[in-house]
């Protein structure tokens, strides 16, 4: 088996076990090899020192079967059509996963945000929808946040988009902020709901989650808000967190909110007063009920599989673990919930937030976080089954259960 690293030929690799499991058609299984249409673009921007930059990025809409396409920008200095590719893949997984009406698509742009002024960032984003606003729209692609991007650069391209336009059309954009659109519970969605897949696990495994320790590798919006919300919903004592300067451990659990507040006013987690410092490898590897991948891809590989202690890894970020690890920690007996179930709350809030979009009226916070817990535990409980069924990793047995609604959807509208 191969070890590569490449997050499309990774995303490729699981499609291909749960396509020999499904029996799927050659026709069916090469469709949703392949991105249905990519786009990659150049961006100049004017910046603040009087020079212009070009930027490169990407749109990729991988499949539209089942709606249109949808899926968060990241703003990444290292980003590749390729990893776009992966997350747009995986978008169409999340969204069949928790069975909402929508395709998979994803974007990107090559740049370092932290190097960028605020009015850099504003002209780099109207820029993008310049350039793509031909390939979006609410029946189209409807682009969100993801790794660097905000409620405010959501609200910059949205505008943009009615600019071009010539009328209002918030549908186009999700996570934007209230005040233009937004929804309730958007911003904590990814955690909240990854958390709801791990009160379920706790449930099936019977763990009582008041007792129980995690690590959360990364402290953006994703690893934060399940740091906060882990221990305010159910108890959860995180002992160590990190993020892309260093990590910080405490035996006896950190305070979140402080760990927070520390990283606002600092720029980082570490340092936080009472912490000691812990790197960013051995953080995955404390002893812990729960480990949260939270950053990036490929932080759980071959190298580093056996050696985690955790019972449980819920990857709220896409694509931490690799096919190799997979395999290690399934024979290991570590629970996985798998990225497009754990993280895809974001996505599903994103849906509800289009769909008070479409019908100019707004949902209570109750609301949100009622229908976020149907959709959560359900789609936990249909993979859960599918895995146990065919007696394979949960990866793929989420696998099994998205692949099949998109097949069914690509077969009823004639495409194969
Ligand atoms: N970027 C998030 C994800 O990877 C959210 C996508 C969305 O809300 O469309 O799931």
């Amino acid at each position: 088996m191969s070890g590569s690293l490449n997050p499309f030929e990774i995303a490729q690799r699981q499609l291909a076990q749960a396509a020999e499991i499904l029996k799927l058609d050659e026709a069916t299984h090469e469709m949703l090899r392949w991105p249905k249409r990519e786009l990659a673009i150049t961006i100049p921007v004017k910046m603040d020192d009087g020079t212009t930059k070009v930027f490169r990025g990407f749109r990729v809409q991988y499949n539209d079967a089942r709606g249109p396409t949808k899926g968060g920008l990241r703003w990444h200095p290292n980003e590749t059509l390729d990893t776009v590719r992966a997350l747009a893949a995986w978008m169409t997984w999340k969204t069949s996963v928790v069975d909402i009406p929508l395709g998979g698509g994803k974007g990107g742009i090559i740049c370092n945000p932290k190097e960028l002024s605020d009015g850099e960032k504003e002209r780099l984003a109207r820029g993008w929808i310049r350039a793509v606003n031909q390939f979006i729209g609410p029946e189209k692609d409807v682009p969100a946040p993801d790794v660097y991007t905000t409620p405010q650069i959501m609200a910059w391209m949205s505008d943009e988009f009615y600019v071009i336009r010539g009328y209002n059309a918030p549908g186009v954009i999700t996570g934007k902020p209230l005040p233009v659109g937004g929804s309730q519970g958007r911003g904590d969605a990814t955690a909240r709901g990854g958390l709801i897949t791990v009160r379920e696990w706790a449930k099936v495994k019977g763990v009582d989650l008041s007792k129980a320790t995690a690590a959360i590798q990364g402290y953006g919006n994703a690893g934060s808000f399940a740091a906060v919300l882990g221990k305010e919903l159910y108890g959860i004592t995180t002992v160590a967190v990190s993020d892309s300067k260093g990590g910080i451990y405490k035996k006896d659990g950190l305070d979140p909110a402080a760990v927070l507040k520390h990283k606002q006013e600092t720029g980082s987690v570490v340092g936080f007063p009472g912490s000691e410092p812990i790197d960013n490898e051995k953080i995955l590897e404390l002893d812990v009920d729960l480990l949260v991948p939270s950053a990036l891809e490929n932080v759980i590989t071959k190298e580093n599989a056996g050696n985690i202690k955790a019972k449980c890894v819920a990857e709220l970020a896409n694509g931490p673990t690799t096919p190799e690890a997979d395999e290690i920690l399934y024979k290991n007996g570590v629970y996985v919930i798998p990225d497009f179930l754990c993280n895809a709350g974001g996505v599903t809030v994103s849906y509800f937030e289009q769909v008070q979009n479409n019908a100019n009226f707004y949902w209570e916070i109750d609301e949100v976080h009622k229908r976020l817990d149907q959709k959560m535990t359900a789609a936990f409980h249909a993979v859960h089954e599918a895995a146990e069924k065919h007696s394979v990793n949960n990866r793929i047995g989420a696998y099994l259960v998205a692949v099949a609604r998109v097949a069914e959807a690509m077969k009823l509208r004639g495409w194969v």
